[in-house]
């Protein structure tokens, strides 16, 4: 089954409007249309700017995270159905600093998938275990108890799952490629041969090309690498060399 590479860059909290305006230039002339697909996705007071610089480009955008509701009094949050509104193309749930640091628990991730979903975005579900977790052997019982809450309530249709080491991210000490597959194989045999399965964790344009040349490895979802037009634009041309 082909599957078309997708690199996304999840800028977390970081930016402002004269760095972005950089960053979105340099990536707009750095990409090629074709070969894998691109994404950007920035803090929310950002959107109405990324909007409004890559409309018409071959980079699409989304969100870090949502809220599961669909309107209400739900002080600071935002609707997936805001996002859409933004031209948001996707949407990131279940981020492992979501999960840490903000106390989101399997059942509130699935919601927000499917409050995605429902609204037209395509989620990219993070899933990814502890280095504690990853040392006690449980590294396939933690993703697939992620992912199976999902999947307890909604068909995985229409998105993307992201592998995240918890151990991987921002910490430069990446996955290796066949830890990589070995989880990825893993969570194929749950999702249709047709869904993308990103890896993520310290993706650098140094170590990218071996990574998403493992056979279950659809892209990347990026972090800190992503903030780096060139560096960025280097990991998307590693995903588009790579022949499915
Ligand atoms: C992330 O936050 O999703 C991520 C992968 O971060 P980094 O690339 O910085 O490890």
């Amino acid at each position: 089954m082909r599957r078309t590479r997708l690199v996304a860059g999840n800028w977390k909290m970081h930016g402002s409007r004269a760095s972005n305006d950089g960053l979105l230039d340099a990536l707009i002339q750095g990409l090629n249309a074709g070969g894998a697909e691109c994404a950007v996705c920035p803090p929310f007071p950002y959107l109405q700017q990324v909007a409004e610089r890559l409309r018409g480009t071959a980079l699409a955008w989304g969100v870090q995270n949502l809220s599961e509701h669909a309107q209400g009094a739900y002080t600071g949050e935002v609707s997936a159905a805001m996002a859409r509104d933004f031209g948001c193309r996707y949407a990131i749930v279940g981020h492992s600093e979501r999960r840490q640091l903000y106390g989101e628990g399997d059942a509130q991730v699935a919601a927000k998938f499917a409050a995605a979903q429902g609204a037209g975005l395509t989620p990219i579900l993070c899933v990814g275990e502890t280095l504690q977790e990853r040392e006690a052997g449980r590294s396939e019982a933690v993703v697939a108890r992620q992912l199976d809450e999902v999947l307890k309530r909604t068909a995985f249709e229409d998105a993307v799952l992201a592998y995240e080491p918890v151990w991987a991210i921002g910490t430069g000490r990446t996955a290796t490629p066949e830890q990589a597959q070995q989880v990825h194989a893993f969570l194929r045999k749950r999702v249709s041969s047709g869904t993308r399965i990103l890896y993520g964790g310290s993706v650098k344009a140094q170590n990218a090309a071996a990574i998403f040349a493992m056979p279950d490895v659809d892209g990347g979802l990026i972090g800190g690498a992503s903030l780096v037009a060139e560096e960025f634009a280097a990991i998307v041309r590693a995903g588009e060399r790579i022949r499915q």
